[in-house]
């Protein structure tokens, strides 16, 4: 049958991307996307083995190299971030250790910002150096400290905005072309932004990491990852390291992932109006000393968010009186926000990362990154947000 005149997916507007593109269809042309849950593939002949392996013929080997479901979810995701290719991996840890990684060999040098994810912190700071990759932490802020740690050996910078949990915003086009005239490249970590409300690439990023776990499954079911960036990044970085040491995606996951995407648009529509309205209520609250969010004008890179985000995001970080004492006081008076450490999810979370996910850091780096005793971290999901805002004003009342 001829496409002949039929419309393009990279011509249609991202949700239809999100719904249509990356899709193939079997024999039975289903209407949903099948899960090939396959370890490998049957050739006709021992001929078209040989072509296959050979890369004569462009079709699948074996699914730690790639698997149909795997590639839709990688065709459907690159679609939206406007990359040339895309890699899913098991998780967003092995995305980015990945994407460091097959960047680097001893005897080079990595910059990035202080305030990452705890094991992107591990893999910058005591990963890389074991292999004789030496690395600079910069406040992410300040782009004159990323001009100053650049050396002729710097490979790549590495950043994440907004930052976990303090929801910093760097300014991604100026760390772009600082790496850039420095001969490096710029990686991002966008899982807090989602693909939906920032697109580093068009900022200047050479490579675009998720943690897929977050936003893009956004209900807390699997774990999975995705490294996009042009063909020529992928192919010179981060292709072989994938296909030879195997962190590859579970194609159950990809399946879930890519049935995550044709949502996502709507979820993180209605999860940052939800973020934006919790925020405007929490900093009307006494017990509250403190609200970060990008989306407010208080936040110190309000004019910088606004300009490269779309809104201000689905997650909030706010204070409480008496410190610890008062954060858990308040998390442990919640009954529909849980406490828990995912976060871009239906259900609304409540972290304190002082003592769960940045527990492991030593008390001066945690107060490096800002991050203090009476800080919370809230990922808004899909409840009502009258009923979240009750739930809020309830558990105030116990700080
Ligand atoms: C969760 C997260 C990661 C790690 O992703 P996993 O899927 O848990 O491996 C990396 N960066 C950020 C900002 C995250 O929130």
């Amino acid at each position: 049958m001829s496409d002949h005149g039929k419309l393009r997916p990279e011509t249609f507007r991202p949700a239809t991307q999100l719904v249509h593109g990356g899709t193939r269809r079997s024999q039975f042309a289903e209407l949903s996307e099948a899960m090939f849950l396959t370890q490998g593939y049957v050739y006709d002949t021992a001929e078209a083995a040989e072509a296959r392996f050979k890369g004569t013929d462009p079709g699948f080997i074996y699914s730690r190299f790639s698997n149909p479901t795997t590639a839709m979810f990688e065709d459907r995701i690159a679609l939206l971030e406007g990359a040339e290719s895309a890699r899913a991996t098991a998780t967003g840890m092995a995305g980015i250790t990945a994407a460091l990684l097959g960047q680097v060999k001893a005897g080079d040098h990595v910059v990035a910002a202080k305030a990452l994810f705890g094991s992107c912190r591990y893999v910058v700071e005591e990963l890389l150096p074991r292999f004789g990759v030496a690395s600079t932490l910069v406040d992410g802020y300040d782009l004159d400290q990323w001009r100053k740690a650049m050396r002729p050996n710097t490979k790549t910078c590495f950043l994440e905005s907004p930052t976990n949990p303090t929801l910093d915003v760097y300014d991604i086009a100026g760390v772009a072309k600082i790496a850039h005239d420095g001969g490096a490249t710029l990686v991002v970590d966008n899982a807090f932004a989602s693909p939906i409300l920032q697109r580093p690439l068009e900022l200047g990023a050479d490579c675009v990491v998720y943690s897929a776990t977050k936003h893009i499954d956004g209900q807390g079911r699997v774990l999975a990852g995705v490294i996009l960036a042009s063909e020529e990044f992928i192919q010179t970085h981060v292709h072989n390291l994938l296909r030879q040491t195997g962190p590859s995606i579970s194609p159950f996951n990809a399946w879930i992932m890519l049935k995550g995407l044709e949502t996502l648009p709507v979820r993180v529509a209605a999860q940052q109006a939800s973020a934006a309205k919790i925020a405007d209520f929490l900093a009307e609250q006494p017990g509250v000393t403190r609200v970060i969010y990008p989306g407010r004008a208080d936040h110190p890179q309000h004019e910088l968010a606004k300009r490269q985000m779309k809104g201000g995001g689905t997650m909030i970080c706010f204070e409480v009186k008496d410190s610890k004492a008062g954060a858990f006081r308040l998390s442990n008076a919640l009954s529909i926000i849980k406490i828990s450490n995912n976060l871009g999810d239906a259900k609304s979370i409540i972290t304190h990362p002082a003592t769960t996910t940045h527990q492991r850091l030593a008390p001066e780096a945690r107060a490096e990154m800002g991050i203090t005793d009476g800080m919370l971290r809230l990922s808004a999901g899909l409840e009502d947000v009258d009923d979240l805002i009750a739930d809020l004003g309830n558990a105030l009342k116990a700080v």
